[in-house]
């Protein structure tokens, strides 16, 4: 399926310019199309997750599989009505005519994806891309070649050729790419080449959707019920071992609440993966011996509370916290991006609104309490791309909910029907009627201006 990015956008733009994207059976086809891809890539895909991110079976249809099967039923079943012109209510002026909103493709757009969870960050933007009737590029991370291997030889057998296209590579193929022009870019990944994109989407105004990550921050409060909180942020910490972007990043609480969280913590961990987690097979790794080296060096030199092994030989790093951590230290200068949690205390909801709002606005921020008064403290006195009170990661398996950053976690949202808004221009439509009744109204714009007239 791979050719040179001008030959991809070119023939891509051909296609789209001839107006078969455009039509709802072709859609649908096409939808159907990436339906069969995953029936008959199932094992494929699961192989490929092991190989690239160390990811087991039962994570992979978890956290994966079963979410893009979701995303493509849902989005078959409501193709029909997203098409459809919305109508709009009438102004009084407006009241002999018609008033739309049309979803309208953009054109060809271009897909780049992250690594840590290469089915879901790629394909559910790309699904919704054609749902909406664009061409579409994608672009796969380097960092997970089996899987972008897997895309680029398969899809090509189960989706329309000139119009959808994976252009796999790295740095120097992801520049040659962005040289070409599209009509809309959905990037995810980090803050760092997040700007990059923007710069080179700035050449052709390009509009586009920045799915960055960050630090997203938890606060626990005594209220909570602290067994069920430390499962739920523990699960968060553990899953794709901590390289999620919306992972609880750092813990804020009272020392009381720490000490009995600790040791929750514990004992979950324990119930989960036994004595020796470094040889149960549900536990991940992580995915390079760069962020290895990394995570691992944000450990050193703190208190730990939990864990704290590491091996190198297989990237091992054991669920761990960290407590007496000091605002200034490196681990809470970037997003850790790994198994490690490191507890600050505040006194009060106040103190930790405080902590938060002084910080880049988070992805997603996260509050256990059973105070509906505290709950609403964070909601309306914090910023981020999302909240979720009570739980953790599970925001993003909701599609009614547009989910998205703000600020220095990207801007723009998806999935469900937001999905397919995103990568449609929604063009406003009025359509009036040449009455000789609605003529005369008009004569109130046309000169003479009279005072008479603007008193009217
Ligand atoms: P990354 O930015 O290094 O890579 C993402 C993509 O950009 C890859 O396809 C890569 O090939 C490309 N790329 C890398 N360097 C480039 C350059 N110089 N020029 C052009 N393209 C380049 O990100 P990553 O390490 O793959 O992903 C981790 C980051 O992604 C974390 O910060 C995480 O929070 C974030 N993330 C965000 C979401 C979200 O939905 N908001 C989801 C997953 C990951």
């Amino acid at each position: 399926m791979s050719k040179d990015p001008e030959t991809i956008v070119k023939t891509a733009r051909e296609a789209f310019n001839s107006g078969i994207t455009k039509d709802y059976g072709f859609r649908l086809s096409q939808l159907r199309g990436m339906q069969k891809f995953m029936e008959n890539n199932e094992e494929n895909i699961v192989q490929a997750l092991k190989q690239d991110n160390k990811k087991s079976r039962y994570e992979s249809y978890l956290m994966e599989i079963v979410h893009i099967k979701k995303a493509i039923s849902a989005t078959i079943k409501n193709l029909k009505q997203w098409m459809e012109p919305e109508k709009l209510p009438k102004p009084l002026l407006f009241i002999t005519d018609q008033l739309e909103i049309h979803s309208e493709p953009y054109g060809v757009v271009l897909v780049i994806g992250a690594w840590n969870y290469p089915l879901v960050i790629t394909l559910e933007p790309f699904i919704a891309a054609i749902a909406a009737g664009n061409c579409a590029v994608l672009k796969p991370s380097e960092l997970v070649p089996t899987c972008a291997r897997l895309f680029e030889e398969q899809l090509g057998k189960y989706l329309d050729t000139s119009c959808f296209h994976v252009y796999n590579g790295g740095v120097a193929e992801t520049t040659a790419l962005l040289e070409q022009r599209f009509d809309y870019i959905f990037y995810t990944g980090s803050r760092g080449v997040g700007k990059l994109i923007y710069a080179a989407a700035a050449k052709f105004l390009t509009p586009v959707t920045l799915e960055l990550g960050g630090k997203c921050p938890v606060y626990l409060d005594d209220s909570a019920d602290l067994e069920i909180a430390a499962s739920r942020i523990m699960w968060g910490k553990c899953i794709n071992v901590g390289q999620t972007c919306v992972e609880p990043d750092y813990l804020l609480c009272s020392q009381f609440v720490r000490d009995k969280f600790v040791q929750a913590a514990k004992n979950v961990i324990k119930k989960w993966y036994g004595k020796n987690i470094a040889q149960n097979d549900v536990y991940g790794r992580i995915i390079n011996d760069q962020h290895f080296q990394r995570v691992s060096k944000l450990i050193e030199g703190h208190k730990i509370a939990l864990g704290g092994k590491t091996n190198p030989q297989d990237r091992f790093i054991e669920p761990t916290i960290l407590i007496d951590v000091n605002p200034d230290d490196p681990i809470m200068q970037e997003e850790i991006f790994g198994p490690v949690l490191p507890i600050l205390t505040v006194a009060t909801p106040e103190e930790a609104i405080e902590f938060i709002n002084a910080r880049p606005k988070p992805l997603a921020i996260y509050v256990f309490s059973s105070s509906p008064m505290e709950q609403q403290k964070f909601i309306k006195g914090t910023s981020s791309g999302g909240v979720c009170v009570n739980d953790v990661i599970m925001q993003l398996t909701c599609e009614v909910l547009p989910f998205g950053g703000v600020g220095s976690s990207g801007f723009g949202a998806y999935h469900g029907h937001h999905s397919f808004k995103t990568f449609s221009h929604q063009k406003g439509v009025l359509i009036k009627n040449l009455s000789k009744l609605d003529e005369y109204v008009q004569q109130l714009r046309y000169p003479p201006y009279t005072l008479k007239k603007l008193n009217t």
